[in-house]
């Protein structure tokens, strides 16, 4: 069994420190006070939803639920844009101007609180909508908390990315970049701590988990490069990235693969989940096994990230 996770993190800066207590009470209240979130748990599913609304009004948004039904309960993707300042300029057209989504899944798998997967990627969600609240980016940015991830809804038209992706491609939203926050909060020192789902990769990639991943499909190979690229100049956490084939295992794994299917660039920023993390998926899924310091660098560095990508 791992032992108690001693963060080896770079130091923090005092913006980074008040992330970092962001953070950690938000997934405290998603996976601590509201825990396993799901259809199951469909009164805790909705208070995650007014609760992450409610945060997006505080950062002062008009959030908007897309909503859908299912066997007669409504399920509620929870969105919060910054419309573009390219907006004005073109206002014949506002839906051909290019639009970068940030979204995480906020359902937690049946039996888990959910704190890594995905409190962590809610969590950051709702931090970087705080720190662009008042930005004035030429690119409209869209943060979005997706209902329905898990199974069995998985990779399936209730997925609650999957429909939001279909209406954005319906409406015509030219969406430039899709950046799916899942499962980002777990790191170890401790040899063999990393594993892949192929043989292959594990010759190519470190045995140590102290990295945060980047995955795409093939055809997202530019956006992750560009993703990589920026990531690597600002931040101060290792990362490792690979555009692979979408049958490979995981690599399909979170809301990316609904952008995937209606043509839209997108990759997943992971620490990788079950190839990593001990309390995948389990009742053990809590709070106190995250690394909020490294957890926290994954953040301040796709905030730039984001900074870049918007200008
Ligand atoms: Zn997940």
């Amino acid at each position: 069994m791992p032992g108690k996770n001693v963060s080896k993190a770079a130091p923090l800066s005092p913006d980074e420190v008040a992330l970092r207590e962001e953070l950690r009470a938000d997934v405290e209240k998603l996976a601590g006070e509201i825990g396993e979130r799901n259809m199951w748990h469909y009164a805790q599913l909705n208070g995650a939803a007014n609760f992450i609304e409610d945060s997006f009004s505080h950062a002062g948004f008009h959030p908007r639920r897309d909503s859908y039904d299912m066997r007669g309960q409504a399920c509620h993707n929870i969105e919060a844009e910054i419309p573009g300042s390219l907006q004005g300029a073109a206002a014949s057209q506002p839906l051909h101007l290019p639009i970068i989504v940030i979204g995480a899944h906020y359902d937690s798998v049946f039996g888990s609180p959910g704190a890594n997967d995905n409190g962590t990627g809610v969590a950051a969600t709702l931090a970087l909508a705080r720190r662009f609240a008042t930005a004035n980016p030429k690119h409209t940015l869209r943060f979005v908390a997706f209902v329905n991830e898990e199974p069995p809804y998985f990779l399936s038209g209730e997925m609650g990315s999957l429909v939001y992706a279909r209406r954005s491609k319906e409406r015509g939203d030219k969406i430039s970049a899709m950046i799916s926050l899942e499962t980002i909060g777990y790191f170890s020192d401790a040899p063999n701590s990393q594993t892949y789902p192929s043989p292959g990769l594990s010759l190519f990639y470190p045995k140590i988990g102290n990295f945060i991943g980047f995955v795409s499909n093939v055809q997202s190979r530019a956006l992750l490069r560009r993703v990589i690229t920026l990531f690597r100049k600002h931040a101060k956490i290792p990362s490792q990235g690979a555009a692979l084939p979408a049958f490979i295992p995981g690599v399909s794994w979170s809301d990316q693969w609904s952008f995937w299917q209606h043509g839209y660039p997108a990759i997943m920023v992971t620490d990788t989940a079950p190839f990593r993390y001990p309390y995948y998926h389990s009742s053990n899924d809590t709070p106190d096994k995250l690394d909020y310091d490294r957890f926290t660098l994954v953040v301040s560095g796709m905030e730039k990230v984001i900074q870049e990508l918007a200008k």
